[in-house]
């Protein structure tokens, strides 16, 4: 274990750097360079990153010593996985550090569309007092519908509950035991999109998630549909999102993610019945400090054999 040389390429919370420490060399470089990866990363038995760092085929083959990239974060976008494969070396991430987090936004932005909260908000403050502008609908007894029940579809559900909303699943790979814990209705797409009222997606893209959600979609949906996305950018298809909510197709729509971060020149940004956050839903301090000490200790246990 002595002489594992350990870099940090993106901050990551204290907690797991503390932990690292117990065993290895920690260099903290967060404003590292592409280039300068590449010429450095052969001193080093573990990377750690977040969203920054791209850990390209390039790096990876710079890197003899590496045996493990952790990534602080859920998923592993930025990490060519198939070059690390090749190479022998591990590739983790923190996938349950977040689940909680990312359901709590999700509320949020369900809440700020039911309720007008960001057009509400930005009245207020041009001095305006537009009460009937901002009729608002109550989420007790209207339907959510959540595609994809996996870590955060079910931490919705626990929400959702508790705010008096029936559930309608729509996951063709959730187990039956799993939908009976929960209490959810399990039903087909076409079911979910006719009924909810309120609709949110946490599927990972893959190639059968790609604009899942497109013109068909919307047109299977209520007119006082909202529907969220702080999955993936792409799994809804922004171009007839766009023509959906500009034509009265559904009510609203929230996102946390988009097709190119940031959004550029994208139509979207014009419209006022969409609220939309910068990929923050997994941003609290809880769940950045859980996704470190959780990919700290993998590491930890490879070092260790
Ligand atoms: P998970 O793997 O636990 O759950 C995904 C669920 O989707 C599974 O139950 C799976 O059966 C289901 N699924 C897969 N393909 C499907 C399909 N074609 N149709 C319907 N259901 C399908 O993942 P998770 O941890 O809950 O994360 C869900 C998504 O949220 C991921 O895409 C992840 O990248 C994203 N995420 C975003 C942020 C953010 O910052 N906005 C943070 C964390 C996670």
């Amino acid at each position: 274990v002595d002489n594992m040389k350990v870099l940090i390429a993106d901050q990551i919370n204290q907690k797991g750097i503390e932990e690292l420490e117990e065993v290895a060399e920690v260099v903290a470089r967060t404003d590292i360079t592409p280039k300068e990866l590449v010429k450095d990363i052969k001193d080093f038995d573990a990377i750690v990153v977040r969203s920054r760092t791209k850990v390209t085929r390039e790096v990876i083959e710079a890197a003899p010593l590496l045996k493990i990239i952790a990534r602080a974060g859920v998923g592993v976008d930025n990490v060519d996985v198939e070059a690390a494969t090749e190479r022998g070396v591990m590739v983790v991430n923190a996938p349950e550090s977040t689940s909680v987090t990312v359901a709590e936004h999700t509320m949020g932005l369900v809440l700020a569309m039911s309720r007008k909260i960001a057009l509400a908000d930005k009245s207020v403050k041009e001095g305006k007092w537009e009460k009937s502008r901002f009729m608002g609908m109550e989420l007790n007894g209207k339907t959510l519908g959540i595609v994809g029940m996996g870590r955060i579809g079910s931490q919705v559900v626990i929400r959702a509950k508790a705010f008096g909303m029936d559930i309608m699943v729509y996951d063709p790979y959730i187990t039956p035991e799993a939908a009976a814990d929960l209490g959810v209705e399990v039903v087909d797409l076409e079911t979910l999109l006719k009924n909810a009222d309120v609709i949110t997606i946490h599927v990972p893209l893959t190639p059968e998630t790609k604009h899942l959600i497109s013109l068909p979609q919307f047109k299977l949906m209520k007119e006082n549909a909202i529907i969220v996305n702080c999955a993936r950018g792409g799994i809804i298809k922004e171009s007839d999102l766009y023509e959906a909510l500009s034509s009265g197709e559904i009510a609203g729509a929230a996102l946390d993610v988009y097709e190119t971060e940031p959004p550029k020149e994208n139509p979207l940004l014009e419209l006022d019945n969409i609220v939309l956050t910068p990929h923050i839903a997994a941003s609290t301090s809880e769940a950045q400090r859980d996704a470190a000490i959780i990919v700290a200790r993998e590491i930890k246990k490879v070092f260790q054999g």
